[in-house]
């Protein structure tokens, strides 16, 4: 009575009685999703109208966000985000990777002048889920399938990683910096900085030591590594781009003393420049953590459909 045979998907497999319920409430999410959205769509415009009437600011502006694209951007910083890591995660932390990647992206849009912003090895099935929950293909983002070795050249590479005892000290235009697309909650500690070191790429780590001092470990996430180089790129200096975006509850503290900030808002405002420079030498203390939220919502689908309603392209 619990299970019976049922075509899911084409394929045929007996399915339990909670599988079944999960089954239909996803049927019925989708089948509801347009509808969903048309009522968001009418909330937002009605919530917006009304701040606007209020004299108040509601989010970027739209217009101003359609003009700063990559391509009009001063700012010619290149920033990758190497999905090779598929066979390392589960799917649901594919999800997650897919969600970080998003705020990097919504974050990327809404500053005067974005970075170079490029997602390599991009197929498969992080396409697959970025492609059936985003529009993605209206972002204004570099898609690349070919490996992220393939697309630039070896001795620009500058692949970030915690466990390197190399220190970014200035950002450097003619470099490329890589961040891994990696959620892997501590399981795959090193694994990064392990390949880059067999591949003979340049590696480095964020000057977090030398500017703030935290309590935890110092592993970030995808979108707080980008947030904070991206902030770095529109002129902030690292200590100001730590503390906004590294989580309070990280303990991230200013190395003079004073309490950190905010947790996970966007980079929003920001001057412009770029500079740049090399990667120098140790004092690391490697601390690996996973990089990933905390919390985890329960259903994937709901929460990149949250975060879709913040994606400046839609
Ligand atoms: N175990 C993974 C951790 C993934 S965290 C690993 O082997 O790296 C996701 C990515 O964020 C990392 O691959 C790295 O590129 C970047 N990252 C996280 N914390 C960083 C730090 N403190 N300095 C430089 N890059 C960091």
């Amino acid at each position: 009575m619990d299970t019976q045979v049922e075509e899911v998907n084409g394929v045929k497999e007996p399915l339990s009685k909670k599988q079944k319920k999960k089954l239909m409430k996803k049927q019925k999410w989708l089948e509801t999703k347009q509808e969903r959205r048309k009522k968001e769509k009418l909330k937002m415009k009605q919530k917006r109208a009304v701040a606007k009437a209020q004299g108040l600011s509601f989010g970027p502006d739209r217009k101003k966000l359609k003009q700063c694209t990559m391509s009009g951007s001063s700012c010619k910083q290149q920033i990758v985000v190497d999905m090779s890591f598929e066979e390392f995660m589960m799917e649901k932390d594919i999800g997650k990777c897919a969600k970080q990647i998003h705020r990097s992206y919504s974050a990327n849009r809404r500053v005067d002048n974005p970075t170079q912003l490029y997602i390599t090895s991009f197929h498969g099935q992080f396409k697959e889920i970025l492609s059936k929950n985003i529009g993605y293909s209206n972002w204004d983002l570099h898609y690349r399938t070919e490996f992220y070795r393939e697309c630039f050249r070896k001795e620009d590479l500058v692949y970030l990683s915690s466990d390197s005892d190399n220190i970014i000290d200035k950002l450097d235009e003619s470099k490329v910096y890589v961040i891994g697309g990696l959620v892997d909650h501590n399981a795959h500690k090193g694994l990064c900085h392990k390949l880059a070191v067999e591949n003979g790429i340049q590696h480095a780590r964020l000057p977090i030591d030398e500017y703030i001092v935290m309590k935890t470990r110092k592993v970030l996430t995808i979108d707080q590594v980008f947030r904070i180089l991206l902030g770095v790129t529109q002129g902030k200096s690292w200590k100001d781009s730590f503390l906004e975006i590294i989580p309070a509850r990280k303990g991230a503290t200013d190395k003079d003393g004073s309490p950190d900030n905010s947790e996970e808002e966007q980079v929003e405002d920001a001057s412009k420049s770029s500079s740049c420079n090399s990667v120098s030498t140790p004092s690391a203390e490697t601390d690996v953590e996973n990089g990933n939220e905390v919390s985890a919502p329960k259903d994937m689908e709901t929460r990149l459909e949250n975060i879709e309603h913040t994606d400046p392209s839609l």
